[in-house]
Protein backbone atom coordinates (compact mmCIF):
# COMPACT_ATOMS: atom_id res chain seq x y z
CA UNK A 1 0.00 0.00 0.00
CA UNK A 2 1.61 3.49 -1.11
CA UNK A 3 0.60 4.72 2.83
CA UNK A 4 3.02 1.73 3.66
CA UNK A 5 5.86 3.14 1.63
CA UNK A 6 8.17 4.46 4.09
CA UNK A 7 9.31 8.72 3.63
CA UNK A 8 11.37 10.09 6.21
CA UNK A 9 11.17 13.88 7.20
CA UNK A 10 14.25 15.87 5.33
CA UNK A 11 14.97 18.07 8.69
CA UNK A 12 14.63 15.05 11.03
CA UNK A 13 16.84 12.92 8.47
CA UNK A 14 19.20 15.32 8.46
CA UNK A 15 20.02 16.28 12.19
CA UNK A 16 20.64 12.48 12.87
CA UNK A 17 22.47 11.89 9.70
CA UNK A 18 23.88 14.49 8.19
CA UNK A 19 26.49 12.58 5.95
CA UNK A 20 24.03 10.17 4.53
CA UNK A 21 21.31 12.72 3.67
CA UNK A 22 24.35 14.91 1.94
CA UNK A 23 25.34 10.93 -0.06
CA UNK A 24 21.53 10.74 -0.82
CA UNK A 25 21.15 13.96 -2.48
CA UNK A 26 24.54 13.39 -4.57
CA UNK A 27 22.70 9.72 -5.53
CA UNK A 28 20.02 11.82 -6.40
CA UNK A 29 21.47 14.18 -8.89
CA UNK A 30 22.87 11.64 -10.56
CA UNK A 31 20.03 9.44 -10.68
CA UNK A 32 18.29 12.59 -12.05
CA UNK A 33 20.28 13.14 -14.43
CA UNK A 34 20.43 9.52 -15.83
CA UNK A 35 16.77 10.11 -16.01
CA UNK A 36 16.85 13.40 -17.82
CA UNK A 37 19.26 12.11 -20.51
CA UNK A 38 16.72 8.94 -20.97
CA UNK A 39 13.51 11.34 -21.04
CA UNK A 40 13.93 14.90 -22.06
CA UNK A 41 12.00 17.68 -20.84
CA UNK A 42 9.75 15.14 -18.78
CA UNK A 43 9.67 17.08 -15.99
CA UNK A 44 6.42 15.69 -14.28
CA UNK A 45 8.44 12.38 -14.23
CA UNK A 46 11.36 14.03 -12.58
CA UNK A 47 9.59 14.74 -9.92
CA UNK A 48 7.65 11.34 -9.52
CA UNK A 49 11.14 9.69 -9.66
CA UNK A 50 13.08 11.81 -7.33
CA UNK A 51 14.25 10.68 -4.11
CA UNK A 52 13.26 13.40 -2.30
CA UNK A 53 9.08 14.27 -2.39
CA UNK A 54 9.00 17.65 -2.41
CA UNK A 55 4.96 18.37 -2.33
CA UNK A 56 5.33 20.11 1.24
CA UNK A 57 7.97 19.46 3.75
CA UNK A 58 11.06 17.46 2.19
CA UNK A 59 10.93 13.88 2.80
CA UNK A 60 13.21 11.02 1.69
CA UNK A 61 11.49 7.89 -0.51
CA UNK A 62 12.92 5.11 1.23
CA UNK A 63 11.59 2.78 -1.29
CA UNK A 64 13.40 4.72 -3.95
CA UNK A 65 16.28 4.86 -2.55
CA UNK A 66 16.54 1.10 -2.34
CA UNK A 67 15.57 0.69 -6.16
CA UNK A 68 18.14 3.26 -7.20
CA UNK A 69 20.82 1.51 -5.21
CA UNK A 70 19.68 -2.47 -5.58
CA UNK A 71 20.73 -4.77 -8.89
CA UNK A 72 17.54 -6.38 -8.37
CA UNK A 73 13.95 -5.71 -7.04
CA UNK A 74 11.48 -8.75 -6.61
CA UNK A 75 8.16 -8.92 -5.44
CA UNK A 76 6.64 -12.18 -3.24
CA UNK A 77 3.68 -13.07 -5.09
CA UNK A 78 3.47 -13.08 -8.93
CA UNK A 79 0.49 -10.57 -8.64
CA UNK A 80 3.13 -8.37 -6.29
CA UNK A 81 5.46 -8.01 -8.65
CA UNK A 82 2.86 -7.38 -11.67
CA UNK A 83 1.54 -4.19 -8.99
CA UNK A 84 5.38 -3.04 -8.42
CA UNK A 85 5.88 -3.21 -11.91
CA UNK A 86 2.42 -2.01 -13.10
CA UNK A 87 1.60 0.82 -10.30
CA UNK A 88 4.11 1.44 -7.49
CA UNK A 89 7.05 1.29 -9.52
CA UNK A 90 6.04 1.79 -13.25
CA UNK A 91 8.51 4.74 -13.90
CA UNK A 92 11.69 2.61 -12.54
CA UNK A 93 10.37 -0.68 -13.96
CA UNK A 94 10.24 1.33 -17.49
CA UNK A 95 13.97 2.56 -17.37
CA UNK A 96 15.29 -0.86 -15.80
CA UNK A 97 12.71 -3.55 -16.58
CA UNK A 98 16.07 -6.24 -16.17
CA UNK A 99 15.59 -5.30 -12.90
CA UNK A 100 12.72 -6.85 -11.69
CA UNK A 101 11.69 -9.81 -11.30
CA UNK A 102 8.48 -12.29 -9.26
CA UNK A 103 10.22 -14.44 -5.79
CA UNK A 104 7.02 -16.34 -4.70
CA UNK A 105 7.28 -16.63 -0.86
CA UNK A 106 7.19 -20.37 0.29
CA UNK A 107 7.65 -22.34 3.62
CA UNK A 108 9.41 -24.89 5.08
CA UNK A 109 8.26 -28.72 5.18
CA UNK A 110 10.45 -29.50 7.50
CA UNK A 111 8.54 -27.10 9.86
CA UNK A 112 5.01 -26.71 9.01
CA UNK A 113 4.24 -30.46 8.04
CA UNK A 114 7.08 -32.60 10.02
CA UNK A 115 7.37 -31.24 12.79
CA UNK A 116 4.37 -29.54 13.53
CA UNK A 117 1.70 -31.99 12.11
CA UNK A 118 4.15 -35.67 12.91
CA UNK A 119 0.62 -37.99 12.44
CA UNK A 120 0.34 -36.46 9.07
CA UNK A 121 3.92 -36.71 8.59
CA UNK A 122 3.59 -40.50 8.95
CA UNK A 123 1.14 -40.96 6.62
CA UNK A 124 2.66 -39.25 4.07
CA UNK A 125 6.11 -41.07 4.35
CA UNK A 126 4.00 -44.37 4.57
CA UNK A 127 2.31 -43.53 1.50
CA UNK A 128 5.54 -42.03 -0.80
CA UNK A 129 8.32 -42.34 0.87
CA UNK A 130 10.25 -39.34 2.93
CA UNK A 131 11.79 -38.09 -0.09
CA UNK A 132 9.04 -34.97 0.28
CA UNK A 133 10.98 -33.98 3.33
CA UNK A 134 13.78 -32.53 0.86
CA UNK A 135 11.97 -32.12 -2.47
CA UNK A 136 8.53 -31.27 -1.85
CA UNK A 137 7.27 -31.84 -5.45
CA UNK A 138 7.67 -35.24 -4.73
CA UNK A 139 4.05 -34.53 -3.05
CA UNK A 140 2.36 -35.44 -6.16
CA UNK A 141 2.54 -38.90 -5.69
CA UNK A 142 -0.55 -38.78 -2.68
CA UNK A 143 -2.71 -37.68 -5.86
CA UNK A 144 -3.43 -40.77 -6.96
CA UNK A 145 -4.36 -41.99 -2.92
CA UNK A 146 -7.10 -39.32 -3.16
CA UNK A 147 -9.07 -41.81 -4.70
CA UNK A 148 -8.51 -44.51 -2.71
CA UNK A 149 -11.54 -44.50 -0.07
CA UNK A 150 -9.81 -46.02 2.41
CA UNK A 151 -6.96 -43.37 2.53
CA UNK A 152 -9.35 -41.19 2.35
CA UNK A 153 -10.76 -42.43 5.77
CA UNK A 154 -7.58 -42.46 7.26
CA UNK A 155 -6.86 -38.87 5.90
CA UNK A 156 -10.27 -37.41 7.66
CA UNK A 157 -9.83 -39.21 10.82
CA UNK A 158 -6.37 -38.36 11.59
CA UNK A 159 -7.91 -34.50 10.70
CA UNK A 160 -10.11 -35.13 13.17
CA UNK A 161 -7.51 -36.55 16.07
CA UNK A 162 -5.31 -33.22 15.55
CA UNK A 163 -8.67 -31.24 16.48
CA UNK A 164 -9.38 -32.97 19.34
CA UNK A 165 -5.66 -32.14 20.44
CA UNK A 166 -6.15 -28.65 19.75
CA UNK A 167 -9.82 -28.68 21.00
CA UNK A 168 -8.30 -30.34 24.02
CA UNK A 169 -5.41 -27.45 24.62
CA UNK A 170 -8.07 -25.03 24.33
CA UNK A 171 -10.07 -26.93 27.64
CA UNK A 172 -7.16 -26.51 29.57
CA UNK A 173 -5.92 -22.98 28.42
CA UNK A 174 -8.49 -21.02 28.21
CA UNK A 175 -11.23 -23.19 29.49
CA UNK A 176 -13.48 -23.29 26.34
CA UNK A 177 -15.08 -26.22 25.08
CA UNK A 178 -15.77 -27.25 21.51
CA UNK A 179 -16.98 -30.02 19.69
CA UNK A 180 -14.29 -31.45 17.44
CA UNK A 181 -16.76 -32.89 14.98
CA UNK A 182 -17.25 -29.25 14.39
CA UNK A 183 -15.66 -28.13 10.84
CA UNK A 184 -12.92 -25.70 12.18
CA UNK A 185 -13.17 -22.39 10.29
CA UNK A 186 -9.54 -20.20 11.29
CA UNK A 187 -8.00 -16.85 11.23
CA UNK A 188 -4.53 -16.46 12.69
CA UNK A 189 -2.23 -13.89 11.04
CA UNK A 190 -1.41 -10.60 12.58
CA UNK A 191 -4.64 -8.17 12.94
CA UNK A 192 -4.51 -5.35 10.59
CA UNK A 193 -7.31 -3.51 8.74
CA UNK A 194 -6.41 -4.91 5.18
CA UNK A 195 -7.13 -8.66 6.72
CA UNK A 196 -9.90 -8.17 7.03
CA UNK A 197 -10.50 -10.13 10.37
CA UNK A 198 -13.59 -7.21 10.56
CA UNK A 199 -14.77 -9.11 7.49
CA UNK A 200 -14.83 -12.55 9.61
CA UNK A 201 -16.31 -11.20 12.56
CA UNK A 202 -19.82 -9.54 11.01
CA UNK A 203 -20.37 -12.92 8.90
CA UNK A 204 -20.04 -14.45 12.40
CA UNK A 205 -22.74 -12.13 13.53
CA UNK A 206 -24.70 -12.84 10.18
CA UNK A 207 -24.72 -16.41 10.19
CA UNK A 208 -26.14 -16.31 14.45
CA UNK A 209 -28.53 -14.37 13.10
CA UNK A 210 -29.51 -17.01 10.57
CA UNK A 211 -29.12 -19.75 12.89
CA UNK A 212 -31.79 -17.57 15.37
CA UNK A 213 -34.04 -17.15 12.54
CA UNK A 214 -34.16 -21.20 11.93
CA UNK A 215 -32.68 -23.09 14.55
CA UNK A 216 -34.55 -26.04 13.33
CA UNK A 217 -31.97 -26.36 9.68
CA UNK A 218 -29.39 -28.74 10.17
CA UNK A 219 -26.84 -26.11 10.53
CA UNK A 220 -23.13 -27.84 9.84
CA UNK A 221 -21.51 -26.92 13.28
CA UNK A 222 -18.76 -24.85 13.22
CA UNK A 223 -16.01 -23.21 15.40
CA UNK A 224 -14.14 -20.21 14.27
CA UNK A 225 -11.44 -19.53 15.84
CA UNK A 226 -9.41 -16.42 15.51
CA UNK A 227 -6.07 -14.85 16.47
CA UNK A 228 -3.09 -12.64 16.04
CA UNK A 229 -1.63 -9.24 17.73
CA UNK A 230 -1.95 -6.06 16.85
CA UNK A 231 0.71 -3.04 17.19
CA UNK A 232 0.64 -1.34 20.32
CA UNK A 233 -0.21 2.00 19.01
CA UNK A 234 -3.06 0.47 16.26
CA UNK A 235 -6.12 1.29 17.72
CA UNK A 236 -8.17 -0.26 15.04
CA UNK A 237 -6.48 -3.51 15.11
CA UNK A 238 -7.63 -3.47 19.04
CA UNK A 239 -10.90 -2.50 18.83
CA UNK A 240 -11.09 -5.68 16.14
CA UNK A 241 -10.31 -7.81 19.05
CA UNK A 242 -12.25 -6.33 21.31
CA UNK A 243 -15.55 -6.87 19.18
CA UNK A 244 -14.05 -10.44 18.67
CA UNK A 245 -14.05 -11.31 22.75
CA UNK A 246 -17.56 -9.06 22.65
CA UNK A 247 -19.36 -10.80 20.25
CA UNK A 248 -18.07 -14.50 20.98
CA UNK A 249 -19.71 -13.78 24.63
CA UNK A 250 -23.19 -13.26 22.78
CA UNK A 251 -23.02 -16.42 20.47
CA UNK A 252 -21.45 -18.63 22.52
CA UNK A 253 -23.47 -17.82 25.30
CA UNK A 254 -26.89 -18.45 23.32
CA UNK A 255 -28.11 -22.05 23.85
CA UNK A 256 -30.83 -21.88 21.63
CA UNK A 257 -27.85 -22.45 18.94
CA UNK A 258 -26.81 -26.12 20.45
CA UNK A 259 -22.97 -25.92 20.50
CA UNK A 260 -23.47 -25.65 16.23
CA UNK A 261 -21.43 -22.00 16.59
CA UNK A 262 -18.61 -20.91 18.64
CA UNK A 263 -16.53 -18.33 18.26
CA UNK A 264 -12.90 -18.25 20.21
CA UNK A 265 -10.20 -15.60 20.30
CA UNK A 266 -6.72 -17.39 20.38
CA UNK A 267 -4.39 -15.18 22.83
CA UNK A 268 -0.82 -14.93 22.06
CA UNK A 269 -0.88 -15.36 18.60
CA UNK A 270 2.74 -17.02 17.69
CA UNK A 271 4.73 -19.42 16.06
CA UNK A 272 4.73 -22.05 18.86
CA UNK A 273 0.53 -21.65 18.56
CA UNK A 274 0.65 -21.86 15.10
CA UNK A 275 2.00 -25.22 15.12
CA UNK A 276 -0.81 -26.43 17.58
CA UNK A 277 -3.50 -24.65 14.34
CA UNK A 278 -2.72 -25.71 11.24
CA UNK A 279 -2.70 -29.32 11.38
CA UNK A 280 -6.16 -29.03 13.33
CA UNK A 281 -7.51 -26.47 10.47
CA UNK A 282 -10.21 -27.26 8.14
CA UNK A 283 -10.89 -23.84 6.58
CA UNK A 284 -8.38 -21.83 6.01
CA UNK A 285 -9.72 -18.00 5.75
CA UNK A 286 -7.52 -15.91 3.48
CA UNK A 287 -9.57 -12.64 3.01
CA UNK A 288 -7.64 -9.56 2.22
CA UNK A 289 -9.10 -6.93 -0.02
CA UNK A 290 -7.74 -7.42 -3.36
CA UNK A 291 -4.04 -6.26 -4.01
CA UNK A 292 -3.33 -5.48 -0.34
CA UNK A 293 -1.47 -9.04 0.74
CA UNK A 294 1.98 -9.37 -0.74
CA UNK A 295 1.70 -12.75 -0.60
CA UNK A 296 0.85 -14.15 2.57
CA UNK A 297 2.69 -17.17 4.09
CA UNK A 298 0.03 -18.92 6.67
CA UNK A 299 -2.08 -19.13 3.22
CA UNK A 300 0.57 -22.17 2.29
CA UNK A 301 0.61 -23.40 5.70
CA UNK A 302 -2.56 -24.45 6.13
CA UNK A 303 -3.06 -26.09 2.93
CA UNK A 304 -0.02 -28.02 3.57
CA UNK A 305 -1.72 -29.18 6.47
CA UNK A 306 -4.70 -30.49 4.14
CA UNK A 307 -7.12 -27.35 5.07
CA UNK A 308 -8.76 -25.54 2.24
CA UNK A 309 -8.85 -22.16 1.59
CA UNK A 310 -11.46 -19.84 1.37
CA UNK A 311 -10.09 -16.14 -0.03
CA UNK A 312 -9.60 -13.58 -2.26
CA UNK A 313 -7.55 -13.45 -5.40
CA UNK A 314 -4.88 -12.11 -3.41
CA UNK A 315 -1.13 -12.46 -3.15
CA UNK A 316 0.05 -15.72 -3.02
CA UNK A 317 -4.04 -17.28 -3.30
CA UNK A 318 -3.91 -16.85 -6.80
CA UNK A 319 -1.18 -19.35 -7.56
CA UNK A 320 -2.27 -21.25 -4.65
CA UNK A 321 -5.81 -21.67 -6.60
CA UNK A 322 -3.36 -22.36 -10.09
CA UNK A 323 -1.84 -25.12 -8.13
CA UNK A 324 -4.67 -27.04 -6.58
CA UNK A 325 -7.51 -25.95 -9.15
CA UNK A 326 -10.46 -23.96 -8.93
CA UNK A 327 -12.54 -26.98 -7.42
CA UNK A 328 -10.40 -27.60 -4.19
CA UNK A 329 -10.77 -23.81 -3.26
CA UNK A 330 -13.33 -21.28 -2.60
CA UNK A 331 -12.41 -18.02 -3.94
CA UNK A 332 -14.52 -14.67 -3.70
CA UNK A 333 -15.03 -11.14 -3.63
CA UNK A 334 -13.74 -8.59 -5.90
CA UNK A 335 -10.36 -9.20 -7.83
CA UNK A 336 -7.55 -6.55 -7.65
CA UNK A 337 -8.98 -4.66 -10.98
CA UNK A 338 -12.41 -4.81 -10.04
CA UNK A 339 -11.26 -3.10 -6.76
CA UNK A 340 -8.79 -0.28 -8.53
CA UNK A 341 -11.77 0.73 -10.67
CA UNK A 342 -14.74 0.73 -7.90
CA UNK A 343 -12.71 2.85 -6.17
CA UNK A 344 -11.34 5.51 -8.77
CA UNK A 345 -15.53 5.88 -9.76
CA UNK A 346 -16.11 6.72 -6.25
CA UNK A 347 -17.21 3.33 -3.97
CA UNK A 348 -20.46 4.31 -2.34
CA UNK A 349 -20.64 1.82 0.97
CA UNK A 350 -23.83 3.21 1.80
CA UNK A 351 -24.99 1.93 -1.32
CA UNK A 352 -24.02 -1.34 -0.12
CA UNK A 353 -25.79 -0.96 3.16
CA UNK A 354 -28.76 0.23 1.62
CA UNK A 355 -29.49 -2.49 -0.11
CA UNK A 356 -28.64 -5.26 1.37
CA UNK A 357 -30.86 -5.89 4.82
CA UNK A 358 -28.46 -8.54 6.27
CA UNK A 359 -25.52 -6.29 6.10
CA UNK A 360 -28.27 -3.15 7.68
CA UNK A 361 -29.28 -5.99 10.42
CA UNK A 362 -25.28 -6.70 11.17
CA UNK A 363 -24.28 -3.15 11.12
CA UNK A 364 -26.95 -2.10 12.71
CA UNK A 365 -26.74 -4.20 15.57
CA UNK A 366 -22.85 -3.56 16.36
CA UNK A 367 -24.13 0.14 16.10
CA UNK A 368 -26.96 -0.25 18.77
CA UNK A 369 -24.34 -1.14 21.44
CA UNK A 370 -26.02 -4.82 21.65
CA UNK A 371 -22.37 -6.39 22.25
CA UNK A 372 -20.93 -4.10 24.34
CA UNK A 373 -24.72 -3.06 26.75
CA UNK A 374 -21.43 -1.67 29.54
CA UNK A 375 -20.48 0.99 26.93
CA UNK A 376 -23.17 1.27 23.87
CA UNK A 377 -21.13 3.41 21.75
CA UNK A 378 -17.47 1.18 21.88
CA UNK A 379 -17.78 -0.33 18.29
CA UNK A 380 -18.74 3.52 16.75
CA UNK A 381 -15.61 4.10 15.35
CA UNK A 382 -16.04 0.43 13.40
CA UNK A 383 -19.65 1.30 12.39
CA UNK A 384 -18.15 5.05 11.22
CA UNK A 385 -14.95 3.56 9.11
CA UNK A 386 -17.78 1.18 7.23
CA UNK A 387 -20.45 3.85 6.34
CA UNK A 388 -17.63 6.69 5.95
CA UNK A 389 -15.41 5.37 3.25
CA UNK A 390 -14.88 1.43 3.78
CA UNK A 391 -11.23 1.43 2.81
CA UNK A 392 -10.94 -1.90 2.56
CA UNK A 393 -14.55 -2.81 0.52
CA UNK A 394 -15.70 -4.73 3.75
CA UNK A 395 -19.49 -4.25 2.54
CA UNK A 396 -18.59 -4.77 -1.20
CA UNK A 397 -17.47 -8.20 -0.95
CA UNK A 398 -20.12 -8.92 2.16
CA UNK A 399 -22.90 -11.07 -0.05
CA UNK A 400 -20.18 -12.83 -1.86
CA UNK A 401 -17.88 -14.03 0.70
CA UNK A 402 -21.06 -15.61 2.86
CA UNK A 403 -22.28 -17.33 -0.55
CA UNK A 404 -18.52 -18.74 -0.43
CA UNK A 405 -18.94 -19.82 3.23
CA UNK A 406 -22.13 -21.58 1.86
CA UNK A 407 -20.48 -23.20 -0.60
CA UNK A 408 -17.67 -24.33 1.94
CA UNK A 409 -20.50 -25.46 4.55
CA UNK A 410 -21.95 -27.53 1.89
CA UNK A 411 -19.05 -29.15 0.28
CA UNK A 412 -17.47 -30.19 4.19
CA UNK A 413 -20.96 -32.51 4.53
CA UNK A 414 -19.78 -34.29 1.12
CA UNK A 415 -16.60 -35.89 3.47
CA UNK A 416 -15.57 -37.95 0.91
CA UNK A 417 -15.30 -35.17 -1.59
CA UNK A 418 -13.80 -33.03 0.88
CA UNK A 419 -10.65 -35.67 1.76
CA UNK A 420 -10.25 -35.90 -1.45
CA UNK A 421 -10.17 -32.18 -2.16
CA UNK A 422 -7.72 -32.16 0.81
CA UNK A 423 -5.34 -34.61 0.29
CA UNK A 424 -4.88 -32.67 -3.02
CA UNK A 425 -4.18 -29.59 -1.74
CA UNK A 426 -1.09 -31.21 0.28
CA UNK A 427 -0.36 -33.05 -3.12
CA UNK A 428 -0.13 -30.14 -5.27
CA UNK A 429 1.69 -27.80 -2.67
CA UNK A 430 5.16 -28.57 -4.11
CA UNK A 431 5.58 -24.82 -5.62
CA UNK A 432 5.21 -23.84 -1.96
CA UNK A 433 8.57 -24.71 -0.72
CA UNK A 434 10.74 -22.51 0.68
CA UNK A 435 13.18 -24.26 -0.92
CA UNK A 436 11.87 -23.66 -4.32
CA UNK A 437 12.44 -19.86 -3.23
CA UNK A 438 15.69 -19.76 -1.64
CA UNK A 439 17.19 -21.99 -4.61
CA UNK A 440 15.78 -18.69 -7.21
CA UNK A 441 17.12 -16.37 -5.23
CA UNK A 442 20.58 -18.41 -5.43
CA UNK A 443 20.30 -18.85 -9.14
CA UNK A 444 18.41 -15.71 -10.32
CA UNK A 445 19.33 -13.03 -7.91
CA UNK A 446 22.68 -13.92 -5.77
CA UNK A 447 24.11 -15.87 -9.13
CA UNK A 448 26.06 -18.39 -6.39
CA UNK A 449 25.79 -21.99 -6.61
CA UNK A 450 24.27 -25.02 -4.51
CA UNK A 451 26.88 -26.76 -2.58
CA UNK A 452 24.49 -29.39 -2.45
CA UNK A 453 24.14 -29.86 -6.67
C1 LIG B 1 2.99 -17.76 9.00
C2 LIG B 1 2.86 -16.82 10.12
C3 LIG B 1 2.48 -15.50 9.89
C4 LIG B 1 2.11 -14.98 8.53
O1 LIG B 1 0.73 -15.24 8.33
P1 LIG B 1 -0.07 -14.57 7.13
O2 LIG B 1 -1.40 -15.27 7.17
O3 LIG B 1 0.68 -14.90 5.89
O4 LIG B 1 -0.16 -13.12 7.41
C5 LIG B 1 2.36 -14.64 10.97
N1 LIG B 1 2.62 -15.07 12.24
C6 LIG B 1 2.97 -16.34 12.49
C7 LIG B 1 3.23 -16.76 13.91
C8 LIG B 1 3.11 -17.27 11.47
O5 LIG B 1 3.47 -18.53 11.74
Amino acid sequence: MPEALEQWEEGLFGRLLPRHLAIIYEINRRFLDEVMARFPGDLERVRRMSLIAEDGAKRIRMAHLAVVGSHSVNGVAALHTELLRRRLLRDFAEIWPERFNNKTNGVTQRRWLHQANPALSRLVTEAIGERWLTDLDDLRRLEAHAEDAGFRETWLALKYGNKAVLAAWMDRALGIKVNPQSLFDVQVKRIHEYKRQLLNILRVVALWLRMKDAPERDWTPRVVLLGGKAAPGYFMAKLIIKLCHDVARAVNADESLKGRLKLVFLPNYGVSLAERIFPASDLSEQISTAGTEASGTGNMKFALNGALTIGTLDGANIEIRDAVGSDNIFIFGLTEKEVASMKASGYEPRAFYEADAEIRRVVDLLASGFFSPEEPRRFQPIVDGLLGGDPYLILADFASYLAAQERAEAFYRRRDAWAAASIRNVARMGFFSSDRTVRQYAEEIWKIRSLAS
